[in-house]
């Protein structure tokens, strides 16, 4: 193997840790950040990721309340807690688990959460500041990977970069966040053509869709930077990304692993948002 392995996992706890000292400070001039995590029903996968965001505001100190609400919970009443949450002084940031059950309409929910509150940086306004590059709140994901990027001393000026994927949770933010960065920025997605020959082009390849290991090294530029977002779970139980570490960690400068590169990040990323919301609370 050749690449350089960006392990997400060991940049989270600098981050995390620098985090903590920050929270410890605004606790002492009598502001404590707080977190409200909102879960409907039983998805296992959620219910992870749910515990590890508790777990991680316990690791900087931010105090986090959670809302297990049944499945068979109604839109007005989840968009009746996100309306008090909104005015809770104690709650800065405001997180609706996604998915949601399919009586309930996502888009809908979301805009009810505040925007002030909004530290997963899904609502229209915020994604409206990042388009024009005015923002106080980044998606997390793409917040983390680029977290990585600029701390392994990456620079993305006149690069190359292609992402793989146009959700609105990962792709098309993450565009965006390079392009801010000065890169040359390309989307892809399913209707795509000739995606080798575009991934092939890449400085840097940033992998959001969803299927295992698809992403070989015959779509990877000898040299390129590597980021896998995907998260994919296999029959056997092993957790594998969209990217074939093991062929393409023999060409990439840097790659990102799974678990461990991207996933930390963004968690990390949600508590860097959540301190941000307790601060704008104050201004
Ligand atoms: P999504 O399903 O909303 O989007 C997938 C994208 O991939 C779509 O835009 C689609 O056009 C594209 N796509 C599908 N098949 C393709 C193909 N054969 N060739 C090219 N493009 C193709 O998914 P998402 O929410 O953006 O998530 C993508 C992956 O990232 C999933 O595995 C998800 O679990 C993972 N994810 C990880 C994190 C993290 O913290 N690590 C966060 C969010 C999502």
């Amino acid at each position: 193997m050749s690449a350089v392995v960006l392990y997400g996992r060991e940049v989270s706890k600098q981050i995390r840790a620098e985090l903590k000292v920050e929270v410890d400070s605004i606790k002492k001039m009598g502001l404590h950040p707080g977190l409200a995590v909102v879960i409907v029903g039983n998805d296992p996968a959620s219910r992870v990721y749910v515990n590890n965001k508790k777990k991680a505001c316990e690791e900087v100190g931010i105090r986090s309340f959670e809302y297990a609400l049944p499945e068979e919970t109604s839109e007005h009443e989840l968009i009746q807690l996100v309306e008090t949450l909104n005015e809770d002084e104690s709650v800065h940031g405001i997180l609706v688990q996604l998915p949601l059950p399919k009586h309930i309409n996502e888009e809908r929910v979301l805009l009810k959460i505040s925007p002030v509150k909004d530290v997963d940086a899904f609502h229209p306004f915020n994604i409206g500041k990042i388009m024009i590059g005015n923002y106080d709140f980044l998606p997390c994901t793409p917040a983390g990977i680029m977290e990585l990027i600029h701390r392994a001393g990456i620079c993305l000026e006149g690069k190359e970069c292609v992402v793989i994927g146009r959700s609105n949770i990962v792709g098309k933010p993450m565009s965006m966040l390079l392009l801010h960065d000065n890169a040359t920025v390309t989307i892809c997605h399913s209707r795509t053509k000739n995606l080798k020959d575009v991934c092939k082009r890449a400085d840097v390849l940033v992998v959001a869709i969803g299927k295992p290991e698809i992403i070989d090294a015959d779509y990877v530029k000898p040299g390129a930077v590597v980021i896998d977002v995907g998260i994919n779970r296999l029959p056997d139980g092993k957790l594998v990304g969209d990217v074939n570490f093991e062929s393409v960690s023999e060409i990439a400068s840097y790659i990102t692993p799974v678990p461990g590169g991207v996933g930390p990040m963004t968690i990390t990323m949600l508590m860097k948002n959540t301190i941000k919301a307790a601060q704008l609370s104050k201004e």
